[in-house]
């Protein structure tokens, strides 16, 4: 790997509240992350305006909550910083509406780098463009906050009119308590295409594979779904906690030395050399833009494939052997609990 990916980590230390002073943050959309970076910014004594359509159902939330609510045209008009959070299938329709809004030295902010990246959106040569994208859920970006903690996050700039952008980014990122975790310097490039790889490699396409296929080849030799459930999906999550809380090692420590050398014996024989070739290839569609383009048009067109896909997936038999074993646990647990210790749990 070449020093262009070499990360800088930032902290608050590193911020200077004064490069958003006197500004005014437009936040478009209010949904994970759009409610928490407007709630975050005005509690850290940002002016923020809220930009959703006249009919979003969104609304309410965001007025009750205190905060100024406008259309993305009329909030985007008086804005000096225009945060992209609506979902990045819709980005390009908003940003048409409020293109005209831009004036030489705005900002249009975004959380993650999509539209950008593949050409989506292109913004004119005198504003800067830049990203603060927190690695986490939105609800959790305003819990963490709330609880003086942070929430770790990503930082970019792609393009730098004014000169000032980084800071202003910066001041962003601290106004939404991310500095306080630290953040992470890179770029759109970087970000776009490891966020795509991750999700369709592993974190969603790889992991969810991987156990409906072990699932089948226990159920297809004739073992009980059940067992197949327990083993293959419910387990996941107590072996993945253990590795984020201490990493590989950790898990190895935990596991029986039986689990540990069978795992490490044929882990590597399950994800031979011809996964590793179609994660090449998985990867070089997201480089050459060839999975963009087949989500762009799969937007354009209904998404056909998207839908069947869908369909195949929550009709798997997995799913329906796992939802009633989660509800007798449920009702396990709670029944399990005598009236005793909920009420110590209510004290
Ligand atoms: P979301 O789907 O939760 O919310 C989008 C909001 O946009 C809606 O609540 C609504 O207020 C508004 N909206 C929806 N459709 C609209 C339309 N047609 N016109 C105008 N407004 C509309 O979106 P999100 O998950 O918060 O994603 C926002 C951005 O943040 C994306 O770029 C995403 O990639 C990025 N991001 C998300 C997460 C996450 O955990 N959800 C994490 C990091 C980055
Ligand atoms: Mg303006």
């Amino acid at each position: 790997m070449t020093d262009e990916f070499n990360a800088e980590i930032y902290y608050d230390d590193d911020a200077n509240s004064a490069n958003l002073e006197n500004k005014t943050v437009a936040v478009l959309g209010y949904g994970s992350q759009g409610h928490a970076h407007a709630q975050n910014l005005a509690d850290s004594g940002v002016n923020v305006a809220v930009g959703l359509r006249e009919d979003s159902s969104s609304r309410e939330a965001a007025e009750a909550d205190g905060l100024k609510v406008g259309t993305p045209k009329e909030v985007a008009a008086s804005a000096d910083v225009i945060s992209m959070l609506v979902p990045d299938t819709v980005q390009p329709a908003v940003y048409a509406d409020i293109e005209d809004e831009l004036e030489p030295g705005d900002t249009l902010q975004f959380a993650h780098g999509f539209n950008i990246h593949y050409g989506q959106i292109e913004p004119p040569e005198d504003v800067d463009v830049t990203m603060i994208a927190p690695k986490s859920p939105g609800h959790l970006v305003r819990r963490n906050y709330e609880n003086d903690q942070g929430t770790p996050g990503l930082l970019a700039v792609y393009q730098d009119a004014t000169g000032d952008a980084k800071d202003e980014a910066l001041a962003y990122a601290e106004a939404i308590g991310c500095t306080r975790a630290g953040v992470v310097e890179t770029t759109f490039r970087e970000e776009t295409e490891t966020d795509l790889f991750g999700e369709q490699a592993v974190l969603c396409g790889g992991i969810t594979e991987l156990i409906k296929v072990a699932y089948e080849t226990l159920v297809d030799a004739g073992y009980s779904p059940e067992m197949a459930y327990f083993e293959c999906l419910n387990e996941m999550k107590l072996i993945v906690d253990l590795m984020y809380e201490g990493g590989m090692r950790e898990m190895w420590d935990s596991v029986s030395d039986t689990a540990e050398y069978g795992g490490l014996t044929q882990g590597p024989a399950i994800i031979d050399d011809g996964v590793r070739a179609n994660m090449d290839e998985t990867l070089e569609a997201v480089q050459n833009g060839e999975f963009a383009r087949e989500w762009i048009t799969e937007n354009q067109t209904g998404r056909p494939v998207y839908h069947q896909a869908k369909q195949r997936d929550v009709n798997h038999e997995i799913e329906d052997v796992g939802a009633r074993l989660r509800s007798l646990f449920a009702w396990a647990e709670e029944d399990g609990e005598t009236e005793d210790e909920k009420e110590q749990v209510r004290a």
